[in-house]
């Protein structure tokens, strides 16, 4: 029997009798992150980092939870289970799962580029990593991020200068709070659409970010324009950004490094920015576990497996409900 097993539920260690991320409700839950892909509604008691904590709270309401800090074990039937970084978003963990010397390393999402708000990915020892592959194919190669930080900035400025009211969209949670603590508050006032409001404001006991204006339904055209509008993806071709006046649209997306995903959005300008690792970013964390086999779980699961084949590793892809950083689906987080 494996340590952990793909069910029709999530991932499961049975010696412990849990599950990591299920995607149906279960008894015990362990958490790697707050995206709504991982951390769902319906099970009776989760555990996940202290961070992540007041996140899940936040999206599933009144829940049985426990907080646990990075690198401290805890036991259940004898597996030691702990949470590492991984870079993702705030409070984002690895879950490494050890059972009478063999040790297993779940990734849930992550990322190897530092991003200024999250803990920052860091590689643990395991035989086998289970790990996300969103963006693993070569042609997915990430820029420095303080360089689209600085495109984002310049883009408002010009804006700013033609009385154009700049609308910024990302995921509420992780993407958003990045963007936010790169803006430069010397241009202007920053706004966020209420949704992207609440999930910062949970947030901004953890983080040093930038003063907000929560945009309602007082805020005049005349009171933002040439200032920034941070808003998640969902209010494209809604009724809300009509009351916005005259706009230049922005969306930082991974997937906003594909042609034909800009044009299918529609926005004005695209800054590549991921909160996934690329795939030299893939690559280099799995050489760092020392692992020999790999599982991957969701993204371009196959193509990357049978490249890791032909590398000496023994990998093979399992199928989840995970489903990373969606272009199409973004209502979500
Ligand atoms: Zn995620």
């Amino acid at each position: 029997m494996p340590l952990l097993e793909f069910t029709s539920k999530g991932i499961y260690c049975s010696q412990a009798n849990v599950y990591l991320d299920p995607w149906r409700g279960v008894n015990k839950a362990l958490i790697t992150h707050g995206h709504s892909d991982h951390a769902r509604w319906g099970s009776q008691h989760y555990i996940t980092h202290e961070l992540n904590v007041p996140i899940i709270k936040h999206r599933l309401g009144s829940i049985s939870v426990v907080g646990k800090r990075y690198g401290d074990p805890f036991n259940i039937n004898g597996v030691q289970f702990s949470f590492h970084p991984s870079g993702h978003v705030p409070g984002a963990s690895q879950i490494r799962v050890e059972y009478k010397g063999e040790v297993w390393v779940f990734t849930g999402d992550y990322k190897v580029q530092s991003d200024g708000i999250s803990t920052p990915f860091e590689p643990i020892k395991c035989h086998t990593f289970i790990t996300e592959s969103t963006f693993g194919l070569p042609v997915f190669q990430w820029e420095e991020p303080y360089r689209i930080h600085e495109k984002i900035n310049i883009w408002w400025a010009e804006n700013q200068a033609q009385k154009t009211t700049s609308l910024l969209m990302g995921y509420s949670l992780g993407k958003i709070q990045r963007l936010l603590k790169h803006l430069d508050p010397s241009i202007g006032t920053i706004y966020t659409h209420g949704a992207t409001d609440e999930m910062t404001m949970v947030l901004r006991a953890y983080l040093d970010l930038p003063a907000t204006k929560r945009i309602t339904a007082e805020t005049s055209k005349k009171e933002i324009e040439g200032n920034l509008v941070l808003a998640p993806p969902a209010v494209m071709g809604s009724t809300w950004i009509k009351k916005l006046g005259n706009l230049s649209t922005g969306y930082a997306s991974g997937w906003m490094a594909f042609r034909g995903a800009r044009r299918r959005r529609a926005v004005d300008r695209a800054f590549v920015l991921s909160d996934h690792a690329d795939w030299n970013g893939l690559l280099s964390s799995i050489k760092a576990t020392g692992c020999e086999n790999v599982i991957t779980t969701h993204g371009y699961t196959d193509l990357f497996a049978q490249y890791l084949s032909a590398n000496g590793w023994n990998a093979k892809t399992e199928k989840t409900q995970y489903e990373g950083e969606t272009l199409e689906n973004s209502t979500e987080e």
